[in-house]
């Protein structure tokens, strides 16, 4: 490998920073230099900022007044082709390029020194005295047995003063010691020999391994039903990867998934790979960051901001259940995972595999196109076939309008409990109900900060809003009316569920799985595990268990609303509702017993709802690809939507007026701007927002155009605006 170029000391060089300040700014290389790419502190005002040496200097400041850096930080330079991919995302989401290389640079402690104080256990003293704050202390170091944390990180994660932890290290309460950080990754070994492929496994893994050795860019769109082994498949690519000495990516949509595919890693190559996500601590993921960076952590999963660690050599990524909407991050950087996982790979030279049984209209369209090279996998791997599918018609069964297991349900769940098998009911609806109103008055319970109902949470006994997180304590009395005890329960939610179940069947097992009821990923892993062990008859789930969990005894699902997800006229609500329901479905008989999968609907002639039974998907695709291209919306044109937010109304609908006007700009390239209107969340935290749709060709140069016009207008006071290319609702 090359080395980066190299800046002498005293050089012109541009630093990109992480502050908001557009570009890279001029400074001199520091005594001793350093190379292009270098993690580097500068000076910026009175403060000292992070920053990545971008370049040689643009030499258009006063000479005099260019500082120097004041040290290279202890970490690798930052690549050539990451500084590209964070170049190229930045062009095509229209993201400033400080707030980019923010999405690289979330490694805390960057440049600590190498080894450090750390606190990593209990202590075996008690403290003299008990306060609360010491309890969140202690509390918030043991929910992560043994990992340990400087004294800034615990004060932090227990949201308290460093001088409580500092009091808790004298009392003897904690302990705090020399320790070495960056422990290294246990290598992953590829010449263990994997399980025996089926021949349409084995074909496929071969093509993948194949364009893996390669060392080239290429995307395969792999689709097969659940249960038909993708994921073997795609181990043999990482194992491909991993031979020929480079790193591999492999992005999940739900930490909860992570626990079982761990364990499957493992059994494969020998060690548990790196693990990438939010809920990691500071330590973790700083070890991560620089394994990845010194070409040290062979094997990455993680969500989707895995993409931005500084990969030395990476050969593959894998995009699993590539159709999630989680891959689109909502807030700050707007951004589809997916597509950047592509543009990453086609820049460093790697491979991309999609993954899903039921793939998003996107990815479909361009294996169509011939842009992604194809691989099927046809049937479910040994005696396990796709469950039967039947629709039950709500509309003969007259339940009372507080219950929602219908009699057929009922009695093919009592079916299975007498055989000893499990069944899941499934409802995408958290908490235990969608609407809490006052029977004397009509009214309500919304959140105050948006324009969405507060739902009540029985199990966190509180009303939380699902929008903005706000929570606040289920009132007593109508907030409204001031009457009392008439505030009641309104609709299904998961909870709501199991309460029912629990009366209707009151010998069975049940459990209840929501992610707002585990405290931990960790806790939710091992509720997953002993369920999948058979410690439930019955499982009542949201979204959160259609996603790839492996329930050896289940043979039944039952859907509770499946129209749910087709009301509201957004376009991708037919793609998103087949989506789902094929995945839930998926979820029965994956072992050797078959399945059956139930949908409850009231609609049982809905096209789309026909579809999933007939479980005939390229019919559906082709269908919907129809709709699409005839409307000319994505995949088949290009939209971006304008997101305008500030605390008054009337301003935001001014500035999107106003920007609405200055349509030259897009006028220029054929493109069409609709609204303003109220975002799909119309309100956030306060914040009202509205959203102008951009509709364009699809070989149109949207991004140039949409520059052009957004800064047209100057944003007054509290005003913002993002940009958000091919939005997820249209
Ligand atoms: P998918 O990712 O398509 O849902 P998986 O790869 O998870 O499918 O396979 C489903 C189940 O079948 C898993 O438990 C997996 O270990 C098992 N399986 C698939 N293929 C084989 C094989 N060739 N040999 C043994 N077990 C297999
Ligand atoms: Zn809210």
């Amino acid at each position: 490998m090359s080395q980066p170029h190299f800046y002498d000391s005293g050089d012109l060089i541009g630093v990109l920073t992480t502050q908001p300040l557009g570009r890279a700014l001029d400074y001199r290389a520091p005594e001793g230099g350093c190379h292009l790419g270098a993690f580097v502190e500068v000076p910026l005002g009175p403060r000292k900022v992070l920053g990545v040496v971008w370049g040689a200097g643009q030499g258009d400041f006063d000479p005099a007044k260019i500082r120097s850096v004041i040290r290279v930080l202890d970490a690798a330079p930052m690549r050539a082709e990451l500084r590209a991919f964070l170049e190229r995302a930045a062009e095509y989401t229209l993201t400033p390029m400080p707030a980019m290389l923010r999405l690289t640079t979330r490694a805390p402690g960057l440049g600590d020194p190498p080894s450090m104080r750390k606190i990593y256990r209990r202590g075996t003293a008690e403290p003299d005295k008990m306060t609360s704050a010491r309890r969140k202390v202690l509390d918030a170091l043991g929910a992560y047995g043994d990992l340990a944390f400087t004294l800034r990180e615990l004060a932090e994660m227990a949201g308290v003063g460093t001088s409580v932890v500092k009091g808790l290290v004298a009392q003897g309460a904690v302990v705090e010691e020399d320790s070495p950080r960056d422990l290294p990754f246990p290598r992953l070994d590829p010449a263990l020999p994997g399980k025996d492929l089926t021949a349409d496994q084995a074909a496929g893994a071969a093509q993948l391994a194949q364009a893996v050795k390669s060392e080239r860019y290429g995307t395969t769109l792999l689709r097969g039903v659940t249960g038909s082994g993708k994921t073997e498949v795609y181990l043999e690519a990482v194992a491909a990867a991993l031979r020929a000495g480079r790193q591999a990516l492999v992005l999940l949509p739900e930490i909860a998934l992570t626990a079982e595919f761990l364990t499957r890693v493992e059994e494969r190559f020998g060690a548990k790979p790196a693990e990438w996500h939010s809920g990691a601590t500071m330590t973790e993921r700083r070890r991560i960051w620089r394994m990845v960076g010194q070409g040290n952590a062979q094997l990455v999963i993680g969500a989707r901001s895995a993409l931005f660690l500084p990969f030395q050599n990476l050969g593959l990524i894998v995009v699993d259940e590539e159709h999630d909407t989680s891959y689109k991050q909502e807030e700050g950087v707007l951004y589809n995972a997916r597509d950047m996982a592509v543009l990453r790979a086609s820049i460093c030279g790697a491979q991309v595999v999609l993954a899903s049984a039921t793939p998003s209209l996107e990815s479909w369209a361009n294996a169509q196109a011939g842009k992604y090279q194809r691989l099927e996998l046809t049937s479910r791997f040994g005696p396990a076939v796709m469950p039967e599918m039947r629709a039950l018609d709500m509309r003969a069964e007259g339940l009372p309008s507080d219950r929602w297991i219908s009699e057929q349900l009922k009695a093919e769940v009592d079916a299975r409990l007498a055989a000893g098998e499990q069944s899941l009911l499934f409802i995408n609806r958290r908490g235990y109900a969608p609407i809490t109103l006052c029977r004397a008055c009509g009214h309500q319970i919304g959140c105050d900060h948006c324009d969405a109902r507060m739902v009540e949470h029985r199990f966190l006994k509180r009303l939380v809003c699902h929008q903005c997180g706000e929570t606040k304590p289920m009132p007593q009395d109508c907030p409204s009316c001031g009457a009392e005890g008439r505030l009641a329960p309104v609709g299904p939610g998961v909870e709501r569920l199991g309460e029912e179940a629990a009366a209707l069947f009151p010998d069975a097992r049940i459990a209840t799985l929501s992610s707002d009821m585990y405290g931990s990923a960790r806790a939710l892993k091992a509720e997953i595990a002993s369920i999948a062990d058979g410690a439930a008859d019955i499982i009542i789930g949201t979204q959160l268990v259609a996603k790839g969990h492996n329930f050896p005894k289940l043979t039944l699902v039952g859907v509770i609303d499946a129209d749910l997800g087709l009301q509201g006229s957004d376009l991708r609500a037919a793609e998103r509702t087949f989506q789902l329901m094929r995945q839930v479905a998926g979820r029965a008989g994956r072992a050797e017993k078959p399945g059956a999968a139930l949908l409850q609907t009231y609609q049982p002639e809905h096209p789309v709802i026909r579809a999933i039974l007939a479980g005939d998907e390229d019919r559906f695709w082709a269908a919907e690809a129809r709709e699409r291209e005839a409307a000319g919306v994505p995949p088949y044109g290009r939209m971006a939507g304008i997101i305008l937010s500030g605390p008054d109304v009337a301003a935001v609908f001014d500035a999107g007026n106003l920007l609405a006007r200055k349509d030259a700009p897009l006028r220029a390239i054929g493109a069409q701007v609709f609204g303003p209107a109220p975002a799909p969340i119309a309100r956030v935290r306060g914040r009202h927002r509205v959203r102008l749709l951009v509709k364009a060709e699809k070989s149109a140069p949207l991004q140039e155009a949409l520059a052009r016009w957004v800064a047209q207008v100057r944003l007054k006071g509290d005003l913002r605006l993002a940009v958000d290319i091919d939005p997820q609702s249209f």
